[in-house]
């Protein structure tokens, strides 16, 4: 077992001066129970916890860190940025730089805005898709995450094809009304309700390959699909790239399915771990934002000179070392390959889902291809399987609905540990 006192006497105490004891719900382990670790540092593929355990790291900050922890390349670039003042609030030429690398790489983005998080890149998106098109509605699907802006917080009630009901108090039912929310992977259902509300659906915004309910992918025609039906119905089409942004392909799942959305966000892995963001997308799009174009957006730490040199460093890396992606992809599959045969040995038949260094273990044997299949999981087994992953030292994600990341740090031998842990864990998991 390993100890973790100094981690859950933090805990208590972060409880009274932080809601939950946490600056983001998931970090929590509620989903898993017991106590969250607290970080002190972290390199390469290891995280370090106030108690000294180390961990093999497979969420890397949920995304951003794709060359692992503290990446010389990044830092470098931060250290040399710092003494010339943290913040300017005023135009610098890096910010020019990094807007022309993130077009030469994204193939939707003409034009980008930086913001500061995942959560702004994707409330400012839509409200750019409405001023453009002068429509009010959008389309989101059951178990994608954008953010926590209101139009996000919306499920659908009950698989029915209906407005949207408020999923989280403090949205208001006004807000709730305009979101209008399909099952994934179903052409079907968003033709209807584009049907439906003929001439009222500014965009349809989806995550392109989702990892918001765990890793599912997009059926064959899916993607392509919302591009045609976008095209005919004149809807602005919104890739929320913010998970797969330059981390599925340098120019994420929409140069890895050959789908070229309107309009593009981005987070995690732009700011190489510092809080940043982007949207961006045709040119005749984003000169609606102001001051080109009446559609408001601001900030004032947004293009900051540190950020921006750690995004800079980290993007410029990837677009010279495009290999990483084919590498990553193999440390991934021999990840997946090794959890499938420790489930043959075990007799178990659990459902994995793919796509390059993102990946699912659902305890279901269903496929996995919507909010409704991902449902089936298990979760009380999760959460035996991720605290018997913990305790040998293999740090997931706490919750069955979340992705694993894979880093260029995990080498062959973190592989093996990896797939070790996973044999005895489900097997703990099963006899628990
Ligand atoms: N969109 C997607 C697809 C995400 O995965 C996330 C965060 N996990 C967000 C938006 C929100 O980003 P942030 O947490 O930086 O606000």
């Amino acid at each position: 077992m390993t100890q973790a006192p100094a981690s859950n006497e933090l805990f208590q105490r972060a409880q009274k001066s932080i809601p939950g004891g946490v600056n983001s719900p998931v970090r929590a382990f509620r989903a898993v129970g017991g106590n969250p670790r607290f970080m002190v540092s972290a390199k390469g593929p290891y995280l370090y916890d106030e108690d000294g355990n180390r961990y093999v790291e497979f969420i890397n900050s949920w995304g951003p860190m794709i060359l692992g922890h503290a990446a010389e390349v990044v830092n470098e670039a931060v250290q040399k940025a710092i003494p010339n003042s943290l913040s300017f609030g005023a135009p610098t030429r890096r910010e020019i730089e990094i807007a022309e690398l993130i077009v030469s790489m994204v193939p939707s983005i003409e034009k980008v805005r930086m913001v500061n998080s995942g959560t702004e890149a994707t409330m400012s998106a839509i409200r750019v898709a409405r001023g453009f098109t002068g429509r009010d509605k959008i389309i989101k699907f059951e178990g994608n995450y954008h953010g926590h802006g209101d139009s996000f917080l919306i499920a659908a009630g009950s698989g029915a094809i209906t407005l949207g009901v408020p999923d989280s108090p403090g949205v208001t039912k006004g807000t709730a009304q305009d979101t209008l929310t399909a099952p994934y992977n179903s052409l079907d259902a968003v033709k209807a309700l584009v049907d439906a509300n003929k001439d009222q659906v500014a965009a349809i915004i989806l995550e392109p390959v989702a990892g918001n309910m765990g890793l599912v992918t997009p059926q064959q025609g899916f993607l392509q699909g919302l591009r045609d039906l976008c095209d005919q119905e004149g809807i602005v089409l919104i890739f929320d790239e913010v998970m797969t942004g330059f981390r599925l392909a340098a120019g994420g799942a929409q140069e890895l399915y050959g789908v070229t959305p309107d309009m593009s966000t981005l987070g995690k892995i732009i700011g190489g771990g510092m809080p940043v963001g982007a949207y961006g997308g045709k040119k005749e799009i984003m000169d609606f934002v102001a001051p080109a174009g009446p559609v408001y957006q601001a900030g004032t730490l947004s293009g900051n000179p540190i950020a921006m040199a750690a995004g800079m460093a980290m993007l410029t890396y990837l677009k010279e070392h495009q290999e990483v992606y084919t590498d990553l992809e193999k440390t991934t599959n021999s990840i997946v390959a090794g959890i499938k045969q420790n489930m043959q040995q075990l007799g178990l038949n659990y459902t994995i889902n793919q796509v390059g260094s993102m990946f699912s273990l659902f305890f279901t044997e269903q496929p996995v291809v919507d909010f409704e299949t991902a449902k089936t999981s298990d979760t009380a087994l999760f959460g035996r399987y991720f605290n018997s992953m913990l305790e040998k030292g293999i740090y997931l994600a706490p919750s069955q609905y979340e992705a694993l990341f894979v880093s260029t740090a995990i080498s062959g031998d973190l592989v093996d540990q990896f797939v070790q842990a996973n044999y005895e864990a489900l097997q703990e998991a099963h006899n628990n």
